[in-house]
C-alpha cells in the first residue's frame, strides 16, 4: 500500500464516521478538543503554589502576604490578556472594617491581630465573540483572601480554600483568550476579597459593579475546589440551580456533556452551614442567578494543613474542563435567568440526596459503620423522596441536615483523605 492510498483510506474513513456518528442533539456547540486540551496542570500549580506558599501568610486582608497576593493576580491577569474591568485597572477598591479577630504577620515579621480598611477586589473581562451579545455578563468568583496565621504564626495557607479557584478562573481565561474560544457572551473574572469573614469583596462589587447590574446574566462561584469527596469518589456539587429553573436547565444540558466527572446538583439550602460569595448575588437589590460549585473534599478545610501539595491535580484539571463546558454552554445560550429565590427541601432535593449517598456507598473505603451511617442518610432521603420533602419525614430539620452534612464533608473526608499523588506522572 503506499502512502497516498494509506491517506486515502484514513480520509475515508474520517468521512464515514463523521457520517455514521452525528453530533448529539443538544443545543449548543461543545468546546473544540483543542481547547479541551490546553488546560494544563502546570499553570494552575503555578498559581495555587505562589498563593498558598508560607511567604503568603494565609492570605488575611491587611497582611503584606495578602498585597502580594493581590498583585500578583493582577499581573498574571495582564500577561494572560484580560482587559482590565476594574475602578482602578484590574484592582476595584472598597471599604472595609476588619476587626482583629484574627492573627496576620506584618511587615515585621510579628504576629499581630489582623486589621484592615481597604479591600481590593480583582476584575478582567473577556469580550464576549458576538457584538450582539457582548453586553451580558456571566460573572465566575473566586476569593484570594483566607485566614492568617494562628496565634503562633502558622500560614493557613487555603489551597484548596480557595487559591485553587483562583488558579481554575485564571487558566479558564489564559486558554479562552488564548485559544480565541470566548462564547457570544462576556465572561467577567472577579477574584474577590474578604470572601472568608463577610463576603464583603462580592458584596462591594455588586452594588456598584463595573458593568450595568441589568446586564449581568448569572454567576459562577467556585470555592473550594481540588480535592476528592472520597479517593475513589471525585464528584462536583452543584447548588443553588434550583433558584433559575432556566439556569438549571442550560447547567443540566452541560452535565450531560461533560462525561470526566460526576456532576451533582444540590438544593443551596440542603447545606445551610456554609456560605460563598454568590449569595451576595442572591441578595443584590436586584437578585441575579448563581450557581456555586464545589469539590467536597473536605479533609484540612480551614486548618493549617490546607497546603499546596494536599490539591490533587486529577481531580482539579477536569473540574476545570467542567467550568469551561458549562461556561461555553452558558456563553452561548439567548435565555435569561429569572432567580425566584429559595426552593423549599423537596422530593427533588431529597432524590440528589439518594444520588449523592450512593456515590458514596459504593465506594471501597468505607468502614462497615460508616456502611450503616450513610445507609441510613440514603433511607431517609429515599423515604423524603417519596413524601416529596425532606421537612415531613424527620423530626428535626435543622439538626437533620447539619447531621447529614457534618457526616459527609467532615467524618468521612477526615477520615478518608486518601493518598495524595504528586502533582504529575513521574
Ligand atoms: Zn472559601
Amino acid at each position: 500500500m503506499t502512502d497516498r492510498r494509506f491517506f486515502f483510506l484514513v480520509a475515508l474513513i474520517a468521512v464515514l464516521a463523521a457520517c455514521s456518528d452525528p453530533e448529539p442533539e443538544v443545543g449548543y456547540p461543545a468546546l473544540d478538543d483543542a481547547v479541551l486540551q490546553a488546560f494544563s496542570a502546570v499553570d494552575l500549580k503555578e498559581t495555587i503554589d505562589f498563593l498558598a506558599a508560607d511567604e503568603r501568610a494565609g492570605r488575611i486582608p491587611g497582611s503584606p502576604g495578602h498585597l502580594q497576593a493581590r498583585d500578583w493576580i493582577a499581573e498574571q491577569m495582564e500577561t494572560i490578556g484580560l482587559e482590565p474591568l476594574g475602578s482602578d485597572g484590574y484592582l476595584y477598591d472598597y471599604d472595609t472594617v476588619y476587626d482583629g479577630a484574627r492573627y496576620m504577620i506584618d511587615a515585621s515579621g510579628d504576629v499581630v491581630s489582623s486589621v484592615n480598611a481597604t479591600g481590593y477586589d480583582l476584575v478582567g473581562l473577556i469580550p464576549g465573540s458576538d457584538p450582539e451579545q457582548a453586553e451580558e455578563y456571566i460573572v465566575v468568583l473566586a476569593h484570594y483572601d483566607h485566614l492568617g496565621v494562628t496565634a503562633d504564626g502558622d500560614a493557613f495557607n487555603g489551597a484548596y480554600d480557595d487559591a485553587a479557584g483562583v488558579a481554575l478562573a485564571l487558566e479558564i481565561a489564559r486558554v479562552l483568550l488564548e485559544q480565541e474560544a470566548a462564547p457570544p457572551r462576556s465572561i467577567i473574572i472577579l477574584i474577590t476579597d474578604d470572601e472568608e469573614v463577610s463576603l464583603g469583596g462580592a458584596e462591594a462589587w455588586i452594588a456598584n459593579p463595573t458593568v450595568p447590574v441589568g446586564d449581568i446574566v448569572a454567576a459562577v462561584s467556585i470555592d473550594p475546589v481540588g480535592r476528592p469527596l472520597l479517593p475513589d469518589y471525585w464528584p462536583i456539587l452543584a447548588m443553588g440551580l434550583e433558584r433559575s429553573p432556566t439556569l438549571e436547565a442550560v447547567w443540566r444540558e452541560a452535565a450531560l456533556q461533560f462525561q470526566e466527572l460526576p456532576v451533582l446538583f444540590m438544593n443551596r439550602d440542603a447545606v445551610p452551614i456554609f456560605s460563598s460569595d454568590q449569595d451576595e448575588f442572591y441578595r443584590a437589590s436586584d437578585p441575579i442567578a448563581a450557581a456555586w460549585f464545589v469539590n467536597p473534599g473536605f479533609s484540612w478545610y480551614h486548618t493549617v494543613d490546607d497546603t499546596a501539595e494536599t490539591i490533587d491535580y486529577r481531580v482539579l484539571l477536569p473540574t476545570t474542563r467542567w467550568l469551561a463546558t458549562v461556561l461555553n454552554v452558558m456563553g452561548h445560550d439567548t435565555a435569561r435567568y429569572p432567580y425566584e429565590g429559595p426552593q423549599p427541601l423537596d422530593g427533588r432535593t431529597a432524590r440528589d440526596g439518594v444520588a449523592l449517598f450512593d456515590g458514596i456507598l459504593h465506594s471501597g473505603v468505607l468502614t462497615n459503620e460508616e456502611v450503616l451511617e450513610a445507609s441510613g442518610f440514603r433511607a431517609t432521603m429515599a423515604e423524603a423522596a417519596e413524601a416529596d420533602s425532606i421537612g415531613d419525614v424527620v423530626e428535626n430539620l435543622d439538626l437533620f441536615l447539619f447531621d447529614a452534612v457534618y457526616f459527609v464533608m467532615f467524618e468521612l473526608t477526615e477520615a478518608h483523605p486518601g493518598e495524595v499523588p504528586p502533582p504529575f506522572p513521574g
